[in-house]
């Protein structure tokens, strides 16, 4: 039987790279899809994307940063399906690449309002549904820039070892209400948001290439495909991880 038969999922970020790949993951797994992003023309081809392969999606135009928003979001999945299973906090930003001492104030700012406050935003009002359910799964974006350092990248690092710090103080506060909180520690992985790092620093992918101990960049669908293991039910006994799907490179 598919891994997430008739469960409802939300997917933020969805828009896009691993948003969308890990959309498509989760209906071929049988999921019921609510998907939201900043960018409705990319929310919307992934909907038609899933729609395509014989899959359940809607999509909202959301800013993760707002709580209003975010709140109409989680309740516009409810309203949509009646219930949510799962959640998927997949929003994020990656700055500017910039030495930490000339690194725009404003820059740091934005960065952290979408991968924290997003992150944090969205844990609120989808623990507030599934804690009333009796529980739920959730699976939050971070990076391997959440668990070691990344020079040049000091907003999104610090903002990814946020949402690590988050999730692990969600899953101790609810496991005992039946929640499942864990997040994803991806290295490089081709999508649009690499993209525009190698356009800033093009020598980048040869030099991530040769440090990574699997000798290549990782595909959206290797992120997906452990994303929708922990919103599954055989991940019952995972909670609090923040799992690297890295091709080793944190464990050098
Ligand atoms: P992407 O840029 O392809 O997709 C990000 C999506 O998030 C886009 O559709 C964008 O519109 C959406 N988004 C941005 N701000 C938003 C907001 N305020 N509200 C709602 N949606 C918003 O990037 P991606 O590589 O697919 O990244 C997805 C997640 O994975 C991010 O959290 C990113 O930090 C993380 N990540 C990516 C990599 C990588 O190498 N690609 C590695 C580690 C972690």
């Amino acid at each position: 039987m598919p891994t997430l038969q008739d469960k409802i999922v939300l997917i933020t970020g969805a828009g896009s790279g691993i948003g969308r790949t890990t959309a498509l993951a989760c209906a071929a797994e049988g999921a019921q899809l609510f998907l939201a992003d900043i960018d409705p023309a990319g929310g919307e081809e992934t909907v038609r994307q899933v729609q395509a392969a014989g899959g359940v999606a809607q999509f909202m135009t959301v800013d993760v940063a707002d709580a209003e928003q975010v709140a109409a979001m989680v309740q516009g999945a409810v309203t949509a399906y009646g219930r949510l299973d799962g959640a998927v906090n997949n929003a994020g930003i990656e700055g500017v690449h910039q030495p930490l001492v000339s690194y725009p104030d404003d820059v740091f700012d934005r960065v952290m309002r979408v991968n924290v406050r997003g992150v944090w935003l969205c844990l609120k009002a989808e623990l507030s549904v599934m804690l009333s359910q009796g529980g739920g799964a959730i699976v939050n974006t971070s990076s391997v820039a959440g668990l070691i350092g990344a020079p040049m990248l000091s907003a999104y690092d610090a903002s990814k070892h946020a949402v690590v710090g988050l999730t692990r103080t969600a899953a101790v506060e609810y496991a005992a209400y039946g929640m499942r909180i864990n997040c994803v520690c991806p290295s490089f992985i081709r999508t649009p948001m690499v993209e525009r790092f190698l356009a800033e620093a093009p020598d980048l992918a040869r030099r991530l290439t040769r440090a990574s101990p699997a000798g290549r960049m990782g595909q959206p669908d290797e992120v997906a495909q452990a994303i929708v293991w922990l919103l599954s039910d055989a991940a019952s006994f995972v909670n609090g991880a923040a799992l690297p799907v890295d091709g080793g490179l944190t464990a050098l």
